[in-house]
């Protein structure tokens, strides 16, 4: 191809994926009204409109409202025009779903996850895959993998993750040669907070976000002018083992008083188990056996002073924790989603009111802290679209050479 052959084939590509974003971004929309939004020609978006009814992505659904003129037609993306797995494996057990293009999911398998080592954690994953991929879901265009611990998402390398025993994992490879897919691996809070985005019930299609996963382990995903933020080394969000208290508990990392060791779920069931002979008059003093996460929410939201006190403590560390966040990137909309989400309005209240208490006043001011709405849902829907949004050429593949 000459150079400008090529010039033209990609600004043809990218004019292509505006229109394509824009028909995203929208339950329906006009060709004039993308013309508007992108400022690109009435012809060319004719013509782009045009290649992607072809592909089979686009459909025409009807009239507009008229503006004067004859009343404009208007175009709807085709939600079960292409197929993506998404895969969670941040949770007690491993679940993948196949997705549509409008993160309806289509159909779910789960497998248990217990004690594993790696071998045996990978050979759940590809049960899941083999199961998921023999149905007929067509075409699936991609696999998009949401797992614990340090991904280096540009090789598709799980770095370390110490809860599956894996280590320098070409998982990605592995993946792609067994499915003949596309894959890419992300860092399960990273893919969590793409899926609130792209759709939570408050979702935006553009804008800053963080979302801040509480479970078993703490991480935060930073989206950027509605693009994820991984940092050089793809550790963007580990606020989890950032250590906040001087001489605290050991973590699992190795080193003392990180966050995770005092605001996470695992934390606050700990340090109620620890905690509890000290406090006689705590309900969970005399059942110190039973603790839970579900245990201490039934003694917190009946005012048992032990739980009182753990929540607070962990409400404190964490608003101090997303404090920091706010003073680097001032991003003003921040998610909260995870296990300890179970503790509801009241709990994101203590640690809106930590955080504001941290952070410069005028800033934390302007900073909304809300809840997650998609659950465990997020990691898989947000590891599948992060694949289209980084590169919508996924959508031709089976249609263009
Ligand atoms: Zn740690």
């Amino acid at each position: 191809m000459t150079p400008a052959k090529a010039t033209h084939q990609k600004t043809k590509q990218h004019n292509r994926d505006l229109v394509l974003q824009t028909i995203f971004n929208h339950e329906s929309v006009s060709r004039a009204e993308i013309a508007r939004l992108t400022k690109l020609t009435r012809a060319t978006v004719s013509d782009m409109v045009a290649g992607l009814i072809e592909a089979g992505l686009v459909e025409e659904v009807g009239f507009g409202e008229s503006i004067g003129g004859k009343a404009p037609i208007l175009l709807s993306l085709i939600a079960d025009a292409r197929y993506l797995i998404g895969l969670n494996l941040a949770q007690d057990k491993f679940i993948g779903s196949v997705v549509n293009l409008r993160g309806e999911i289509k159909e779910t398998v789960e497998v248990p996850v217990d004690d594993t080592d790696g071998e045996q954690a990978l050979q759940l994953v590809y049960q899941i895959l083999d199961r998921l991929t023999q149905n007929d879901w067509t075409p699936l265009v991609g696999i998009g993998v949401g797992t614990p611990g340090l991904v280096n998402t540009r090789e598709g390398v799980v770095v370390n993750a110490v809860n599956l025993d894996w280590q320098d994992l070409p998982l990605a490879a592995l993946l792609q040669s067994r499915y003949h897919l596309p894959v890419t691996i992300l860092n399960d809070s990273q893919a969590t907070a793409i899926g609130e985005f792209v759709y939570g019930a408050n979702h935006h299609s553009e804008g800053n976000l963080i979302v801040v996963t509480i479970k078993h382990g703490i991480g935060a995903g930073i989206l950027i002018n509605g693009r994820l933020f991984q940092g050089d080394g793809g550790g963007a969000g580990e606020i989890g083992h950032v250590v906040v208290q001087e001489n605290g508990e050991l973590c699992r990392c190795g080193k003392y008083g990180c966050l995770e060791t005092i605001a996470s779920a695992r934390a606050v069931v700990q340090r109620a188990v620890t905690l509890a002979p000290e406090y006689n008059t705590s309900t969970l003093a005399q059942n110190p056996h039973d603790i839970s996460l579900s245990t201490i929410e039934a003694a917190w939201r009946a005012n048992d002073p032990l739980a009182q006190r753990i929540l607070a403590d962990a409400a404190h560390s964490l608003g101090a924790s997303i404090a920091s966040l706010i003073g680097v990137l001032n991003i003003q909309r921040i998610v909260l989603t995870g296990d300890m989400a179970c503790f509801g309005e009241p709990w994101l209240q203590s640690v809106q009111d930590a955080m504001a208490q941290a952070a410069l006043s005028r800033m934390a001011q302007d900073t909304q802290l809300e809840m997650g709405t998609l659950e465990f849902r997020a990691c898989i829907l947000g590891a599948s679209a992060f694949m289209l949004l980084e590169d919508y050429s996924l959508l031709f593949s089976h249609v263009y050479d």
